[in-house]
């Protein structure tokens, strides 16, 4: 049997909690890690109905796409739609599990899924996210340098893009003394002792240098290991908000419009106008007019997010357009993404996509 745990961490591989922005709540809200599921209940908001739901249909383990419980929770006594939803699935021993930012922010979370539904091709981050990256740097005797190397590759160091098992490596002279308590690999105590050594370094993602310097320590020989993690200022590119990527043709406006509207399964959409034909399209569930500078700096002809004010449609001065399709609209597949992604790793228990249509905004 699963543990809620072992989808939480699960879920945790394909978007670390790291990468959620710092305003969001995301994570394992509600319930004790240690429970045994007995069916997932995907939604893209948890409300009350949701959590009726998830009663009705013998689930105990509800994983949302927005963190109910978001800003705090300083009373617990039902006087609001969070409170109340908290209650009722603390009562009917139901798990809250929020997958949010840190899932807008991986190359395939939220966003894919737009640009799965719009068939967009070579799709890239559009605003990749600085300051998660580190350089490791090690200093090994040549005669294992092979074993370590291969241990930090195997813990998920040197990966850029497409490419894996990326490294720079040069050899050079490595000296130490150890003392009466030491007890070196090589050479006697208090002698200096000068090593063949080999330099390496790797680019290592913030998230896994735990795990890669364990594997990186038990596979070197030495007692005292010599080693440099520096934080660097690149951007890594599989993390970050937005996606960007072309159309398989170029469309005019009113076709994408229409294109859109099939796509997302969406009856309406704000817009500006734009006089040319659209191929470069950039998108961003939910709200996005925060990426409004980066879509237009990347030359994208359309930008599809929601969420846009009156004033900041403005800004779109003919160099794009926008489509606003509504914040529901633009996130209601990720509940398919996650639901694929969970059923792939796991067999053993059901995985439902909630009927509750949670968006409080009608149309008329
Ligand atoms: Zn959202």
């Amino acid at each position: 049997m699963q543990k809620i745990k072992d989808i939480t961490d699960y879920l945790e591989t394909l978007a670390p909690l790291a990468y959620q922005e710092n305003y969001d709540n995301c994570g394992l809200l509600v319930g004790d890690a240690s429970t045994e599921v007995s069916k997932v209940l995907i939604t893209l908001d948890c409300t009350e109905a949701v959590v009726d739901e998830a009663i009705r249909k013998g689930c105990n383990l509800i994983v949302a796409h927005h963190p109910i419980i978001f800003g705090g929770l300083k009373k617990l006594n039902g006087k609001n739609y969070v409170e109340r939803t908290v209650i009722k699935a603390i009562k009917n021993n139901i798990a809250i599990y929020a997958i949010h930012t840190n899932y807008d922010n991986v190359l395939h979370g939220v966003n894919t899924k737009i640009a799965e539904r719009l068939n967009l091709k070579e799709t890239k981050i559009l605003s990749p996210k600085k300051g998660l990256l580190n350089k490791l740097v090690v200093f090994v005797p040549i005669s294992h340098f092979e074993q370590v190397q291969t241990a930090i590759f195997q813990a998920g160091a040197g990966k850029i893009g497409n490419y894996s098992e990326c490294s720079f490596y040069g050899e050079g002279k490595g000296t130490f003394k150890g003392n009466d308590n030491s007890n070196a690999f090589v050479g006697d105590k208090n002698i200096q002792h000068t090593e063949s050594e080999m330099r390496l370094e790797v680019l290592v993602e913030e998230v896994k240098l735990n795990t890669v310097l364990t594997a990186m320590l038990l596979a070197h020989p030495y007692e005292e290991v010599a080693y440099d993690i520096v934080p660097i200022v690149n951007a890594n590119k599989a993390v970050g908000s937005g996606l960007i990527g072309e159309l398989a043709e170029s469309m005019d406006e009113k076709q994408f419009l229409q294109f859109l509207k099939d796509a997302m399964q969406t009856s309406v959409i704000r817009y500006t106008p734009l006089v040319g034909s659209i191929k470069k399209v950039a998108v961003c569930g939910g709200s996005g007019s925060f990426l409004l500078k980066q879509a237009i700096a990347a030359g994208a002809d359309a930008y599809v997010t929601a969420d846009f004010k009156y004033h900041e449609f403005f800004d779109a001065e003919n160099k794009l357009m926008i489509a606003d399709i509504g914040h529901y609209e633009s996130e209601i597949f990720t509940i398919n993404l996650l639901a694929d992604e969970i059923l792939k790793k796991f067999h053993t228990f059901a995985v439902i996509l909630s009927e509750t249509n949670t968006n409080p905004i009608k149309y008329y």
